[in-house]
Order: C-alpha cells, then structure tokens, then sequence
C-alpha cells in the first residue's frame, strides 16, 4: 500500500496516510479537517541513478625521462 504525504494549508501540519491506489487520496486534514495537499516525490521512492564515472583513459605522458642511473661507485679509500 503506497503512503501518500499531505500537508494541510490550514494548519500546516504535514503527515503521511497510506491508501489504497484506488482509494481516494485524502482531501481533509486529520487534525482540523481542513483542506489538504498531497505531496508528491516526497514519500521516497526517488532513485538517483548516479552516472558519476568518469573517463579516466588520459594517457599518461610516455617519456619518462630516466633518471642518470647512479652507478655504485666503490669508493677508493
Ligand atoms: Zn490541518
């Protein structure tokens, strides 16, 4: 049973009701009988489909200069 959020204009207290999707949705408020308001996205049920990857395919530079390599001098004493 889905629930539905509502929020009455005349009082401003929000609450939420499940209904029956062929029930009618609530029009009155639950506490003063005023009028209400159906919140709609607000009951979940939103999915944020994250595209959040990114190409990371940048080619890294290839010349890598290569460092004099140190020879290991034995040292003369
Ligand atoms: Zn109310």
């Amino acid at each position: 049973m889905p629930t539905y959020d509502f929020k009455c204009l005349e009082c401003g207290k929000q609450f939420e009701r499940s209904q029956k999707m062929s029930e009618e949705p609530l029009r009155v408020c639950i506490y003063c009988k005023g009028k209400v308001e159906r919140l709609i996205g607000t009951g979940g049920g939103i999915i944020f489909k994250g595209s959040g990857f990114y190409a990371t395919d940048y080619k890294k530079p290839d010349k890598t200069p290569k460092a004099s390599e140190k020879k290991s001098e034995k040292k003369k004493e």
